[in-house]
């Protein structure tokens, strides 16, 4: 009972003076040093457990909570008043993709602008591992270069540079399959598929939170549901999760949300599905019926929970517009495919017409090219495709096709052309997000508005994804209470991977905190104009330490990686 110091002010106000009568009994006598670095007064304190807020304090020192409500008088090297202010914990980003941004520029400015304070790399990719048929990777940042082929390698260079934020992460699927299988899309043999597992288990011990998959292309899609349950074994033994962007989010979603939860079934783990949504126009307002399949099988005893990102444009490549069967054999061997004139009509066929069980972005918005809009650097960013083709179209008879045009593009461009597809509809959105056991997450990374980290169109939800969730859709639109918001982001996302000393505010808990004003909180960031910070998020403390100062970034560094427990 003693720790339940963030409980709700009045049920807990004589056990919570007990605890911090303990908890200060080292502290020296008044007039001695300072008895706190940073004492945050007057907020109003929104826990992270959903509870409703309390007027309180909130005191750190070194880098933990040691006080949260009452806070008994004591000298304090900094004052935050946070009167008007809701003190809450620091959000984590439960899907994050600052892998290699977060090298580039530790600051994670458009996260920590956020309110974020931990986030969780990992999709079909992952920084490590990288052995066998995947090489070592070497990056160059910060004037140096990086080299690294475990998760470990990688969290020791993120601990010996540093970041502003925690960094955990899970081991990616498409890793641990290419380092056995290379580019190839052969069934892994028995054997192979053990090597799989040993790599997985060899993640899981340096300290990743779960498996996570991409399993609408390759090599992801290549693995069948019995594979996905072998290789999740090596997660259960370590009591990690299966995260999930899962195989359709089309026409298929029905089916690939039940491939999700039977992974979860049969190999006996928890099972996250990442950026839950109907991405097809066709089965708009139907995600009640997604719901009750997770709901469903939660009844039975199946934890199966899911995330979202308040926006109704997902993120994806045109490359994603070519079939399975052409991207066998990696990057230059689909360029190749592509610069076929046969290979291209058969492309056209499969793209136009689709292939069962495959999840077509181009039939999911319905063949609409202006819904396409390039978010990566190059020729084409921030245009809409619709735009690019009458570019290419005009003056030409007969009009060249579009899908030739699209074709010619991924060549010139190198096989990559990064884009956001307009395939999702608010109210599905909304009623995911309203779930208790669907959080936030961004799906984004950690850009800036200036210096070399602004580049590219990219998807607004790297700048606003929680300033959005609190100030549009808890504030404004009342969608879900303030308090319910800041849980998705926070407890929540701990909760699921099992980081416990992290995502409330309590005594004992690391201090990780953000505060921000309920009334002026909302994202800037749009479409067009993506390089925007938002408004309202005024201090965010990292491991104790203040690295955004009413709005100001002070270039501290306090992050670290976040290894979880064995
Ligand atoms: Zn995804």
């Amino acid at each position: 009972m003693k720790n339940r110091t963030t409980t709700n002010e009045a049920n807990v106000k004589p056990l919570l003076s007990f605890a911090l009568v303990c908890a200060l009994a080292s502290v020296p006598a008044s007039g001695a040093e300072p008895e706190y670095d940073v004492l945050i007064t007057g907020g109003r304190i929104l826990d992270g457990t959903g509870n409703p807020w309390f007027y309180g304090d909130v005191a750190v020192r070194n880098e933990k909570l040691v006080a949260v409500g009452r806070v008994p008088a004591g000298k304090a090297k900094r004052t935050i008043d946070a009167k008007g202010l809701i003190v809450a914990p620091g959000f984590i980003d439960i899907h994050s993709h600052s892998d290699d941004l977060i090298l580039e520029d530790g600051k994670a400015q458009s996260k920590i602008r956020q309110g974020v304070t931990t986030e969780v790399l990992g999709e079909g990719r992952s920084v490590a591992p990288l052995k066998g048929k995947l090489a070592a990777r070497k990056f160059a940042a910060r004037g140096k270069v990086f080299e690294w082929s475990t998760l470990e390698g990688y969290f020791d260079v993120l601990d010996k540079e540093g970041a502003s934020v925690n960094v955990a992460t899970y081991v990616g699927l498409d890793n641990v399959w290419e380092c056995v299988m290379g580019k190839s899309h052969a069934r892994p043999t028995a054997k192979q598929l053990a090597a799989m597992r040993e790599l997985i288990e060899e993640a899981m011990k340096d300290g990743a939170f779960g498996l996570s998959s991409l399993l609408m292309m390759p090599p992801g899609s290549l693995a069948t549901t019995d594979d996905l349950v072998e290789l999740c074994g090596a997660v259960k033994k370590h009591g990690g999760i299966f995260s999930t962007h899962i195989r359709s989010e089309g026409l298929d979603v029905f089916a690939s949300v039940k491939q999700a939860i039977e992974v979860g079934e049969r190999a006996g783990v928890p099972v996250d599905v990442i950026h839950l949504k109907i991405a097809d126009e066709k089965l708009w307002g139907k995600m009640n019926e997604v719901v009750a399949l997770i709901e469903a099988a939660r009844k039975r005893g199946v934890n199966v929970q899911a995330n979202v990102y308040p926006y109704t444009r997902g993120n994806n490549n045109l490359a994603s517009i070519i079939p399975p069967w052409a991207h066998e054999g990696g990057t230059a061997k689909m360029l190749d495919r592509l610069k076929d004139a046969k290979q291209r009509e058969r492309l056209k066929t499969d793209i136009s017409k689709g292939i069962a069980g495959w999840y077509n972005h181009y039939t999911a918005v319905g063949g609409d090219w202006s819904r396409m809009l390039v978010s990566g650097r190059g020729t084409y960013e921030g245009l809409t495709m619709d735009r690019v083709i009458a570019a290419k179209q005009k003056g030409k008879e007969p009009k060249p096709d579009p899908l030739d045009i699209l074709f010619d593009i991924l060549i010139e461009e190198g096989g990559s052309v990064p884009t956001v597809f307009a395939h999702h509809d608010e109210k599905d959105m909304l009623f995911a997000l309203k779930q208790p056991w669907c959080s936030v997450g961004s799906d984004g990374s950690a850009y800036a508005t200036e210096g070399p980290l602004k580049r590219g169109n990219p998807h607004p939800r790297n700048f606003g994804t929680f300033p959005r969730v609190l100030g549009l859709y808890a504030r404004d639109r009342g969608a879900i209470t303030l308090e319910d918001a800041v849980r998705k982001m926070t407890s929540l996302n701990a909760a699921k991977i099992g980081i416990t000393d992290r995502g409330t505010l309590r005594a004992g808990a690391f201090a990780d905190v953000t505060v921000f004003d309920a009334a002026t909180v909302i994202d800037k960031s749009t479409y067009e104009a993506p390089f925007a910070y938002n408004a309202g998020i005024e201090y965010v403390i990292v491991n104790g330490s203040v690295v955004l100062d009413r709005g100001t970034h002070t270039g501290a560094l306090p992050g670290r990686a976040l290894r979880a427990a064995k």
